[in-house]
């Protein structure tokens, strides 16, 4: 069951009261892709994920809480480009503006996870372009924050699958098979390893289609 609410929300930037959709309740059924992409209901309630301000612009997963320097980086050319950019839907601008804050403020694990959103959105709309510029920014922060060891997944080894399927599907197939080998040699469990020798099978192929993690546990 899913349960949405709407809630007044205050932009703690410019101090803006103004609505926005919380997921209070949400069950998901079934595998997730191979990004970790939830199955549905958690797959429909993305645009719960972000909020934007509708006066300053400000774009965070919660507009009342703070992230560090936000104002500066919302007021710069390069976030008002971003926010009103007709490159991305809306939904995608607003995750990829977050990215951005994100990015600023040294939470670059966050700040990948911001620019995957944007990549679903992008997805969804059939947009390969857009989705596949919000995947090579994922990349190069995620890459970011392994550098400055801060974990953006919660189980040891995930990582390596996150970033081994955003490398694949933004067509990098000679980084995706290294960083799978690399995966591999780091003695990942069952699952991992169905799923790594999964990816191998797909980049052989060169194959950049979104898969789910029960391919590889029935194949
Ligand atoms: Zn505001």
């Amino acid at each position: 069951m899913t349960f949405i609410k709407r809630q007044k929300c205050q932009c703690i930037v410019c101090g803006k009261l103004s609505f926005h959709k919380e997921c209070w309740t949400v069950s998901s059924y079934g595998w997730s892709d191979l990004d970790m992409r939830p199955s549905e209901s958690m797959r429909s309630i993305l645009h719960t994920y972000i909020q934007t301000c509708p006066r300053c612009g400000y774009c965070a997963p919660r507009i009342s809480k703070p992230i560090e320097k936000a104002s500066e980086v919302i007021k710069s050319n390069i976030y008002k480009k971003q926010l009103n950019s007709s490159e991305f839907p809306k939904l995608a601008n607003a995750f990829l503006c977050s990215s951005l804050i994100q990015e600023n403020a040294n939470k670059f694990g966050s700040a990948g996870w911001s620019s995957i959103y944007a990549a679903w959105v992008c997805d969804d709309e059939g947009l390969a372009g857009g989705a596949k510029t919000c995947r090579e920014r994922a990349i190069a922060i995620l890459q970011r924050a392994k550098a400055n060891n801060q974990k953006f997944a919660a189980k040891s080894g995930d990582e390596e699958i996150i970033l081994v399927d955003l490398l694949r599907r933004s067509g990098r197939f000679d980084e995706a098979l290294k960083t799978c080998e690399e995966a591999l040699s780091k003695n990942p469990d069952k699952l991992q390893t169905d799923i790594l020798h999964f990816e191998k099978i797909l980049i052989k192929k060169l194959d950049i289609a979104c898969h789910v993690i029960s391919e590889p546990i029935d194949s």
